[in-house]
């Protein structure tokens, strides 16, 4: 068996999910969506069903692979609903949506459902992306409750910056949010995990954690909570070949790293065509046998080479982690001009070890 394992740690996610919660107060819903953030959306959900308040996902392909698994619990569909038929499926499956632009309130109000909807009226509170204006937003609120298909309201919205401490833009969301609310009742939500870290004002009845269920902060800056999470997955793989380079050798495509001393290169099986990103360039961190090394050269589609030289007693079959305990992956994000969450969403043909 090839020896890239992506190792699951479900105690881990639980800790997390209850350490989120805990910060926020009230009740949150797990997002799950794409995968559970690469991490396996139904193992993810049966590991916190007994936890969790429910979960949060894009679509409704992703919601309908929740409950044929068995999944009981609220699932609430962050996107809403595309059509009339995924409408119909929200009535027969019993879950929530998101009602985020004039064409689903549409649909709604048309449509004669079994049961009233769970609905979570998106308001655009700055982010400008989805929801409703804060204008017409209470005219909106009014019309599904006049529609009487509608049991409960959850008021939402969605932060574009708040993982950036100290500045405005949050603050002004949630002024935007509070006027545009007054006087509606109802639930409301608007923080996800950058929020639930640095902007307790935005914590109400419903967070909606993602990234800091898995382990990994959306800080940039070091947070003491953020400290205490996590990480969920760990990819490791194996070195499957060892050679000694003379200075002045250049390794791998194009030739972008040339050895500056003696060298001792070490053969790692993982490479882009598993997620791990190809413009993570020489200096990435790894951690072979539990100490950190780093990449050298261009990382190809089935492989990678590491720095062996300071690393005398490591070899064939030594251990490599690429992300996980040692190696944080908002590190690896870093070097390749991204974030944690593009890293663990796109890992693939990789094992997957599930723990606990
Ligand atoms: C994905 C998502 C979240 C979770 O965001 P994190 O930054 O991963 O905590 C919360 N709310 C909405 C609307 C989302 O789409």
């Amino acid at each position: 068996m090839r020896p890239l394992i992506a190792t699951i740690y479900l105690d881990r996610l639980r800790h997390n999910y209850l350490l989120a919660r805990r910060l926020h107060g009230g009740r949150a819903l797990a997002a799950l969506k794409a995968d559970a953030y690469g991490h396996g959306a139904v193992v993810c959900a049966k590991a916190l069903e007994s936890v969790a308040d429910g979960f949060a996902v894009a679509c409704l392909e992703e919601a309908l692979e929740l409950r044929e698994a068995g999944i009981r619990l609220p699932i609430l569909l962050l996107e809403g609903v595309f059509d009339a038929d995924e409408l119909a499926a929200v009535d027969a499956h019993d879950l929530w949506m998101v009602v985020q632009n004039a064409s689903q309130l549409a649909l709604l109000e048309a449509s004669t459902p079994k049961r009233p909807y769970g609905v979570w009226l998106k308001l655009d509170s700055g982010m400008h992306r989805v929801g409703f204006s804060p204008e017409e937003y209470a005219g909106v609120y009014a019309r599904l409750v006049a529609s009487g298909k509608v049991m409960d309201i959850v008021r939402m919205t969605h932060f574009a910056r708040a993982d950036e401490p100290g500045k405005p833009a949050t603050a002004s969301q949630i002024e935007v949010f509070d006027a545009a609310c007054r006087g509606l009742p109802g639930e409301a939500s608007l923080a996800n995990s950058a929020a639930i870290l640095l902007h307790p004002t935005a914590h109400r009845d419903w967070g909606r954690p993602g990234i800091m269920v898995y382990g990994a902060s959306p800080l940039e800056a070091g947070h003491p909570a953020a400290a205490e999470l996590q990480a969920v997955m760990t990819l490791k793989s194996r070195i499957f070949g060892v050679r000694d380079l003379p200075a002045g050798e250049a390794i791998g495509y194009g030739g972008t790293f040339v050895t500056e001393r003696q060298t001792r290169v070490g053969l790692v099986a993982c490479g882009y065509a598993d997620g791990y990103p190809r413009l993570a360039s020489s200096g990435t961190p790894v951690a072979v046998d539990g100490r950190r090394t780093r990449v050298i050269g261009r990382v190809s589609m089935d492989m990678m080479t590491v720095d062996l030289t300071d690393l005398p007693q490591s070899g064939l079959g030594s251990e490599v982690e690429l992300w996980g305990d040692i190696v944080n992956v908002n590190e690896v994000a870093a070097q390749a001009g991204t974030i944690g969450y593009e890293i663990l969403c796109n890992v693939k043909r990789a094992h997957r070890q599930i723990i606990g």
